[in-house]
């Protein structure tokens, strides 16, 4: 058959695509659904993720690298695509394509399918362009009946063995192709039911006691018990069976916790899985076989260090199920010294190849290495900042491409809290550690024990905060483990289920911790003779392992401590030292600034330490509620004339201008953008009988009179009412007050020999002419203060775009504004239609069921609210080249907003102080994202 192959060539979006295409006997293209691979030969490579999935292609760059790899094949995910679209069916070519890759493994390894004396032994597996770790469905041992599993006995002249793998066969493919499982979550597995009967029969405690003769007994039990209760007869003939498997695999991409985990990391539906069918290779054939799961450095701290766990005479799925707990790997070089040496070599030979920590399985049969899986390990948000860090340095990867592989988000878990020593030091000491697990997801979390998923995503639904306990998670968990603060198991390593999501997911999570006995019915967990409930705290520490009885306080992370707090040196902390380098690279990069959305001057503080350039929204109205100074607002708000508001304004003015020169001390320099009363009125004003007497009492009004101001005041729609610029423009007080207050102060710090840059932004703007009315009430108020204070101060106006009508007009807008800032709150709301503060009641739904693909309060609506900010900017810019443009809307801290921002030419994002590392990492990653694409 003709083979043309057609180059690889980058698509617009980045992906490499390549794709072999074979002339078929008339002479048309067809498409290639069956890549093969083994003998140090592979039809595909790495970069061919797309379609034959990241374990897939992966396989083939190994066996291409000369790792000793399983002879097999990958069907690609257009077959999956494919099988979707048409009914559950497949494409015609696919049984001579698997057929013919099928004689390549035999060939390979030296072994026939379905054979009576010497058969050969698959392996089914999915494998999706990005791992989705046991939410699809693998089939092992395929190919055996009852003459193949005589050819097995001969061949290794095992029958135990070959029983085991007979029984372990029927029960997984009874359980994933044939659908014999569990019918409700208190129900224990059918086929663990009849293996803890025969183990119980023969007196035996671990399955590894099973004579042949019980594991043989187990095979004919299994399949009757499939017979009775699915109705299904097993299939024998390896064939079907291999079809079957691969029908199921295929099928599993579309199972509630696929699509549940597809949904948790946007993963679409679309991309499909391709399976990989591969030659069997045992690790439970003897004390020289084993099988391990291994990382190139140690993905909960980030240590170039050799970490893993293997089992002596196991299958690969004994260490991930955590059934048994597994040696550390370093003893592999006392066990089988010359495996450990190979495995290094491995391990420096796949770092330097794929520039990226390694996650691998291998397998070990009558003390022959094989590498059955390699690809980029997951890990915690605090090693993926070491290892980026460390591989820079290292010089294995550049700065750019160390920035590139972090995910903003992650920052997260550096700033996360750990426990308060003080506390957890009495915990200790009064006795409440009740055991010690493995540290598998590091941090500290408190919370109220649940048993199982379901419950745990209801408690959170109740605003509970909780601990997920488990004997072992499975991935149907996955829901309930994203709704706990933690996860506690006693089964499991490092790298069981358990442990590998909580890592991704950034959740503390305690593994292992074999002294618990759970018991799953009565809700209760047992240690050291003391039994919690449902309900009762409990604390789990992810660094050290502990599990303690009750409920301990956290602090904030060594970072925090070393900016913030100051209570620690940042010599002493490598976290913070990782964290500041990552930092130094990222602004070495960004274009845009970064500013802070602050009102105080402890909140200014806080953002300078996190590296905010400036504040990029001040809101005067929070400083309203200080103190006593709500009388004097409610006292502005209730006159009934303008001599009476200015009155009470006379009043806020020093208040006011204090908080200001606070926050431009703060500052030093910065710039400070801050925006004019905003909130509708009413907002300020007392609702209940016994706030309006209080205040009569103090400003000397009958009660009656301010319960008819506040009810003269009510608004049907306030969020649209009597608020923002529209205040200012019926009250030119209040402005005039504000712009004073402002400019007093930065004359003061000026003459402290202090750099002061204000900047004064005017609200919710629809129409230039409210602009212009509030601009002109600004300068004059400048001049005025200028002339008093014998001084002055460079100053600007500005707008905030959050109205799509100022976006249209956006042209008309800069001819007054020097700056516009985006408020992606308001522009949202007013964009949608859609309430900033009812939408609670229905986004979640909308989101739930896909109808918008994120909360647009959350992450930037790029198609419509983005195409008015694009707008907003050019329009602006057409007008006045120079226009300085920001956003202050929640979504100032939003990764994916900040890119967007770049693109649309932004000079800087304002977030709330603790995501500004976030956005000044996100602004770099815009830069490397452009520049990759040109
Ligand atoms: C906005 O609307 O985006 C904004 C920053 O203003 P506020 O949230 O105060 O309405
Ligand atoms: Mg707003």
């Amino acid at each position: 058959m003709a083979v043309v192959k057609t180059k690889s060539k980058a698509r617009p979006n980045g992906k490499v695509r390549t794709r072999k295409n074979a002339l078929s006997r008339n002479g048309k293209l067809s498409t290639k659904y069956v890549y093969a691979f083994g003998g140090s030969k592979a039809d595909g490579r790495a970069e061919m993720k797309n379609l034959l999935g990241g374990k897939g292609a992966n396989l083939h760059e190994m066996a291409s690298l000369g790792l000793p790899v399983p002879a097999g094949f990958t069907i690609t995910t257009e077959v999956c695509t494919y099988f979707y679209a048409n009914n559950r069916t497949y494409p015609k070519t696919r049984r001579t394509e698997v057929a013919k890759a099928l004689q390549n493994i035999e060939k390979i390894m030296n072994a026939r399918f379905g054979d009576d004396e010497n058969p050969l032994l698959l392996s089914v597996r999915s494998g999706a362009r990005v791992s989705m770790p046991g939410m699809m469905d693998t089939v092992l041992n395929l190919g055996l009946n009852d003459e193949a599993v005589q050819g097995l006995i001969a061949k290794t002249g095992n029958e135990r063995f070959a029983y085991d793998c007979y029984r372990r066969f029927v029960q997984m493919y009874g359980d994933v192709v044939l659908g014999l499982k569990p019918v409700d979550k208190d129900e224990i597995d059918p086929f663990e039911e009849i293996l803890e009967a025969k183990k119980h029969a023969a007196g035996a405690q671990f399955d590894n006691e099973l004579s042949a003769q019980a594991l043989k007994e187990l095979v004919a039990e299994f399949k009757a018990a499939i017979k009775t209760r699915t109705g299904h007869d097993f299939p024998d003939d390896p064939m079907e069976q291999l079809w079957g498997a691969v029908g199921a695999v295929f099928s599993s991409w579309m199972n509630e916790r696929a699509i549940a985990y597809r949904k948790l990391y946007d993963i679409p539906e679309s991309w499909g899985t391709a399976v990989n069918v591969q030659a069997m290779v045992f690790g439970n054939m003897g004390e020289d076989c084993g099988t391990g799961v291994a990382f190139t450095r140690d993905p909960a701290t980030g240590e170039n260090i050799f970490y893993g766990e293997y089992l002596i005479n196991a299958q690969g799925e004994d260490v991930v199920a955590g059934t048994r707990t597994p040696e550390p790997i370093s003893r592999l070089e006392q066990e089988m010294p010359e495996v450990y040496k190979q495995l290094l070599t491995i391990r420096q030979k796949l770092e330097r190849h794929y520039k990226d920590m390694q996650d691998v399985e291998f397998t070990v049969q009558n003390g022959t290495l094989w590498m059955l899986q390699t690809r980029n390990g997951k890990r915690t948000g605090f090693a993926a900042f070491k290892i980026a860090h460390d591989m820079v340095k290292e010089k294995l990867i550049k700065k750019e491409e160390g920035l590139r592989r972090l995910d903003p988000k992650a920052l997260n878990q550096l700033l996360r809290p750990v426990f308060d020593a003080k506390q957890k030091e009495e915990a200790v000491q009064a006795g409440h550690v009740l055991a010690k697990g493995l540290n598998a997801g590091p941090g500290a979390a408190s919370g109220r024990i649940v048993f199982n998923a379901p419950d745990a995503v209801d408690w959170k639904k109740r605003g509970e905060k909780i601990i997920l306990v488990r004997i072992e998670t499975s991935p149907e968990d996955i829901k309930g483990m994203d709704a706990s603060e933690g996860i506690l198991t006693a089964r499991g390593g490092m790298t069981s289920h358990a442990a590998l999501v909580a890592r991704q997911m950034g959740k503390v999570c305690v593994a292992g911790c074999s002294t618990l006995e759970i018991d799953y019915r009565a809700r209760t967990m047992t240690a050291k003779g003391q039994t919690l409930r449902e309900g009762d705290w409990i604390s789990i520490d992810g660094t050290t392992g502990e599990v303690i009885a009750g409920q301990i306080k956290t602090r904030p992370s060594e970072i925090l401590q070393v900016l913030i707090d100051k209570t620690m040196h940042a010599e002493d902390s490598e976290t913070y030292r990782i964290y500041s380098t990552i930092m130094s690279w990222a602004d070495s990069i960004r274009k845009m600034n970064v500013r802070t959305n602050a009102d105080q001057p402890d909140q200014a503080a806080n953002a300078i330490a996190f590296g905010a350039e400036g504040i990029g929204l001040c809101r005067t109205e929070h400083m309203f509620f200080g103190g006593d100074r709500i009388d004097a607002v409610r006292e502005m708000i209730l006159a009934g004339d303008e001599a009476g508001r200015r009155r009470a304004l006379d009043k806020l003015l020093p208040m006011q201008r204090q908080d200001f020169i606070g926050i431009f001390e703060a500052m030093e320099g910065l710039p400070v953008t801050i925006r004019t009363l905003d909130p509708p009125l009413h907002e300020f004003l007392p609702h209940t009988a016994h706030e309006q007497a209080d205040l009569a009492a103090k400003i000397g009004l009958p009660v009656e009179k301010i319960k008819t101001k506040v009810e003269a005041l009510h608004e049907f729609n306030p969020m649209l009412g009597h608020r923002g610029c529209r205040l200012g423009v019926v009250y030119p007080e209040i402005t005039e007050m504000q712009a004073r207050a402002i400019l007093e102060a930065a004359c003061e710090v000026k003459q402290r020999g202090k750099k002061v840059l204000p900047e004064i932004m005017i609200p919710l703007v629809g129409h230039i002419n409210e602009l212009k009315l509030q601009a002109q009430v600004v300068r004059e108020t400048a001049a005025k203060v200028f002339v008093e204070k014998g001084m002055k101060v460079d100053y600007m106006i500005g707008t905030m775009i959050e109205l799509p009508r100022a976006a249209v007009v956006a042209d008309q807008i800069a001819k007054e504004a020097e700056f516009f800032s985006f408020g992606t709150n308001d522009l949202t709301q007013t964009a949608f239609g859609l309430s900033r503060d009812d939408a609670g009641r229905f986004l979640p739904f909308y989101v739930e069921h896909e109808i918008f693909e994120n909360d647009p309060f959350e992450t930037l609506d790029k198609e419509g609210v983005g195409r008015l900010m694009q707008w907003g900017v050019e329009r602006g810019r057409a007008t006045r080249p120079k226009l300085k443009v920001g956003i202050c809307g929640e979504h100032g801290g939003d990764p994916a907003t900040v890119k967007f921002c770049h693109k649309i030419g932004q000079n800087y994002v304002s977030c709330s102080p603790f995501r500004v590392p976030i956005a000044r990492l996100a602004a770099a990653q815009a830069v490397l994202e452009e520049t990759e694409k040109d």
